[in-house]
Parts: structure tokens; sequence; C-alpha cells
């Protein structure tokens, strides 16, 4: 089994992403892997400290090992969004196979002093362990939004994200370059999309030289997640994408049998939902890929 570097690098020479779904129940990674089998093409379950205080740090990391390794498949599992060494110990110890130290909320030389001793502890847990670091605003909480945070005021620089790598050693760097946590509701109504600053990304991806992830993936322009990989974006994270059609599954599940009790008869519409948006998005990152 290829380890999670390998598969990053495989996909940044051949042009491609990784696609991170972020999974808080059994319906959202039968979703997810099973659209991942279905393409052929490696996948990242992510699961922040809330998804994994739902799901249990250790009991998610066993599932997924379970399953890697009944279908030999590259599914990797990260720690999403963790703001405490703590919590990110936690997930070292149970097996995770990478996770986001998040402390962009932080002033600058805070957060990277924190996170290069996240990265020297973290390590030493787990050497292969890739630590993500952050820094920018791009707003928190996978949710519905009424209305955008002005995004222009948390750009990451290029010299910004050289300095933040050199002095921390993270092994991926998450910038913010356009792209916003969560979707406003014209978004969910498919009426308007985000657009990325496809420069910056190339600028901080030459300054930086790591691999980048993109925070906030949902509902963004078809086009500009081509070009953002194009120009060194190797994970791409999707979440309230999911959320919408977990719901929207669940609704019709439910609105189906009303007099129903037995949940794994009400779950496929909810599975099938989910599955439509992974199987949708993961065909947009592994272009290359799949072509091949
Ligand atoms: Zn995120």
């Amino acid at each position: 089994m290829k380890t999670l570097r390998a598969v990053l690098q495989d996909g940044q020479a051949k042009g491609d992403a990784v696609g991170h779904f972020n999974v808080s129940d059994l319906i959202l990674l039968k979703a997810v892997l099973s659209a991942a089998r279905e393409l052929d093409v490696p996948v990242m379950v992510g699961l922040s400290e809330g998804e994994r205080a739902f799901v249990g740090t250790r009991e998610i990391a066993a599932v997924v090992k379970s399953v890697r390794e009944e279908f030999d498949f590259p599914i990797f599992l990260n720690a999403d969004h963790t703001h405490s060494l703590a919590k990110g110990i936690e997930a070292a110890k149970a097996g995770f196979d990478s996770i986001v130290f998040d402390l962009s909320a932080l002033p600058f030389e805070e957060n990277v002093r924190q996170t290069k001793q996240a990265v020297e502890a973290l390590k030493s847990i787990n050497p292969s362990m890739l630590v993500e670091g952050e820094i920018g605003d791009i707003g928190t909480g996978s949710e519905i939004h009424d209305s955008s945070p002005d995004l222009t005021k948390g750009l990451s620089s290029p010299e910004e994200a050289r300095q933040f790598v050199e002095s921390t050693g993270v092994d991926i760097l998450a910038p913010a370059v356009g792209n916003m946590h969560g979707m406003l509701r014209s978004m969910v109504k498919g009426e308007t999309k985000k657009r990325l600053d496809i420069e910056r990304i190339a600028k901080i991806k030459q300054a930086s030289g790591v691999f980048l992830t993109l925070h906030g993936g949902s509902g963004t322009d078809d086009d500009d997640l081509r070009k953002a990989i194009a120009a060194g974006i190797n994970i791409v994270h999707i979440n309230t994408e999911l959320r919408v059609a977990w719901r929207r599954g669940l609704e019709q599940g439910l609105a189906k049998m009303p007099d129903e009790v037995v949940p794994y008869k009400i779950f496929p519409p909810a599975v099938e939902a989910v599955k439509q948006v992974v199987l949708s998005r993961l065909r947009l990152f592994n272009g290359k890929r799949r072509a091949a």
C-alpha cells in the first residue's frame, strides 16, 4: 500500500489532486468509499475535532484501517482542523495518516511557534504522519452562511507562506486564496460560485515548495478548481456539499417511507445523494489520472 505522501507525489506529477471528504457517520463513509472505489482513485476522509468527538477518534481509525485492508484500497484518514496539541497527539496515537494543525486564528508569530512544536511532537509519535499548517483567514464552519466574510483581508502572501513553511517544517500548507469554509445560500441554490486567486496559488506554490491544500472547496467554480490544481493544489476539501446532499437524501428516505423504522431501509437515498457529489468531485480532481 502506498503512503499518503507517495499518493500526493504521484498526483502532483500527473497534475491531479486528492479529494478530501469529511465524514461523521457510516452513511458518509460508505458513500465516499463507494465513489472512490468505483472510479478507482485514492481518497482522503477527514474529521474535525467536532466530528471526531461524535464518531470517536480511535473508532474511526479502526474502521478506516479495516476498510483499507479489506479492499486493499488507498483510503487515508486526516485529523481535520485540530486546534490543540493534545487533540493532535490523540489522533497521532490512533494512527491517523495526516493532521491539519490549525492555529490560523492566532497572530502569525504565535502560529509559527506552536505549529513548529506540534510538528516535532507529532512526528516523534509517528514519523510518517503528514502535518499541515494553516495561514490566513478563510472563515469557520462548513455550514450554510447568510453572508460572506471579507475574504480579501485574510489572503495569504507568498512571502508569508515561504517563511511559515521554512520555520515550522510542515509537509502541507493550507493558504487563503479566495476559498472559504461553508457555502452561501446562493451557492447551495447554484446561483453563485466561489472564485479562486489562481495567480496567488502559483506564487505560493513556488515560494513554499510543499503540498498545498484547498479548504472550503464546496461551491467553487469547476474551472477555477481545475486551474487551482494545475497551479499547485494537491488536496481539495469538500464538506458542506456533502452535508447538503446528506440532509436532502435523508429527508427523501424519510418522506418515501413515513412508517418505516428500519434505519438501513431509510438511509440508501442519503448514501446515493452523497455518493453522486463525491463522484462528481473525484472526476474533476482526477482528470489526468483517469485519462491515463
Ligand atoms: Zn477546512
